[in-house]
């Protein structure tokens, strides 16, 4: 068997909220290796144990767990029976590959089992100078470049070298959940991966001007959510709605604040579905003056169509950062297929300080309240995407 030991942020992780915690990152880690022959996962003392049959490969496994949220880091590790000799040797073993005369390490033992008959320090001390012996390599204690870690518990111990960076974050599933507004663009997907990454689940809803549902369905807006999902092999609705009515309705309609009022109908119908699926917030892919839509002005009134809040994790960031994260999720790729969003159609001379008495004056031509019934009844496919 593989073996990985997971360490988890320490951080807010009292009480009943960590035996919580650790249960969801056990669950989550367990999916992501849900093709292996076998896997074991297992809380164990202050982190994670894992074992992995070895029909997946390690650069498999080790590519799924860095991208699992709630891990600070984990360490692929020999595992031996608990005996000192043998611990040596595991020890000597994974200290060759990486330690030469030109690196400097040192040994870090910590003692599980109080009852094992070395100390720790005695057992950093004698496998020290074994490694200096066989590698010529000098000790340092205060940063070296290698860090002989062991273990040692009742029935096992561990040793490692390697530490391998974690995403980060809290465990999918222990924040709650958040529906969000998931564009064909940048930014929303990106949006929503940091969502994840603070332990929400998501439900997705996306406005088309697709002739019917199953073109929707085919669209690249379901493989962008996969993308952003398949990660954490996390299920969830995409509602698919579309904006026919409303474009419709404001065909006939000469205005500046088009998009506005269309952000403001997108809002009404996300707090609709919501509370339907008691999510407790909205959340969008908008940053601060990017476009006209998100002056701080127009932002203001797009969140008064509604009183639940709305997360907007990206407000602060460049669109060439937005960029890089996009790339770095693998989303990118789907956002620059071409595609028609709504949004698009509005885009001629739009305001950049939308008047409150203009944007009343449109939602009241076109009546909102009926185009949001007629769209909730008759324009809402949900798809699920399942892994
Ligand atoms: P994105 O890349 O996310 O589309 P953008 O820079 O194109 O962002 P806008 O088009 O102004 O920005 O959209 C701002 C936010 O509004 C989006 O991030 C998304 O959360 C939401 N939104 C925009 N269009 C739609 C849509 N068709 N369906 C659902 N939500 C949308
Ligand atoms: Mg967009």
């Amino acid at each position: 068997m593989q073996v990985y030991i997971v360490h988890f942020g320490e951080l807010g992780l009292k009480g009943r909220n960590r035996i919580f915690f650790v249960r969801q990152l056990v669950e989550n880690i367990r999916a992501v290796l849900h093709d292996a022959e076998e896997a074991n996962v297992s809380p164990f003392y202050s982190h994670i144990l894992v074992k992995v049959s070895p029909d997946l490969p390690a650069e498999i496994i080790e590519a799924r767990l860095g991208q699992v949220f709630g891990i600070a880091y984990f360490a692929p590790a020999m595992m031996t029976p608990a005996e000192f000799e043998t611990i040596s040797q595991a020890a000597l073993q994974l200290a060759e590959g990486v330690v030469t005369s030109a690196t400097t390490f040192k040994v870090d033992t910590t003692r599980g089992d109080k009852q094992f008959p070395v100390y720790s320090q005695d057992v950093d001390r004698e496998i020290g100078a074994r490694i200096v012996e066989r590698t010529g390599a000098p000790v340092k204690l205060k940063d070296p470049d290698v860090t002989v870690s062991i273990q040692i518990y009742e029935d096992a111990s561990y040793c490692f070298v390697r530490r391998l960076p974690g995403a980060g974050g809290l465990p999918v599933g222990v924040s709650g959940r958040v529906l969000t507004l998931f564009s064909g663009g940048i930014d929303s997907p990106v949006a929503a991966h940091m969502m994840l990454k603070r332990g929400c689940t998501l439900d997705l809803l996306h406005f088309h001007l697709l002739p019917n549902a199953e073109l929707a369905r085919a669209s690249k807006i379901v493989d962008m959510a996969r993308a952003v999902l398949a990660p954490h092999r996390l299920a969830a609705p995409l509602y698919l709605i579309s904006a026919a009515p409303f474009e419709t309705a404001m065909a006939s309609v000469n205005t500046r604040v088009a998009t506005v009022v269309f952000r403001r109908f997108i809002m009404h119908t996300a707090e609709r579905l919501a509370l339907q699926r008691k999510a407790l917030a909205l959340v969008t892919g908008e940053s601060i003056g990017q476009v006209a839509s998100q002056t701080l002005p127009n932002i203001n009134m797009i969140s008064q169509a509604t009183t639940l809040p709305i997360l907007r994790p990206l407000i602060s960031y460049d669109k060439s950062e937005i960029v890089a994260a996009a790339q770095r999720i693998g989303t990118y790729e789907f956002s620059i297929q071409p595609y028609k969003d709504p949004c698009s159609i509005h885009a001629r001379n739009p305001s950049t300080w939308a008047n409150l008495d203009e944007v009343m004056r449109v939602e009241t031509e076109i009546d909102v309240p009926t185009l949001l019934e007629t769209t909730l009844r008759d324009y809402v496919d949900e798809v699920w995407i399942n892994f």
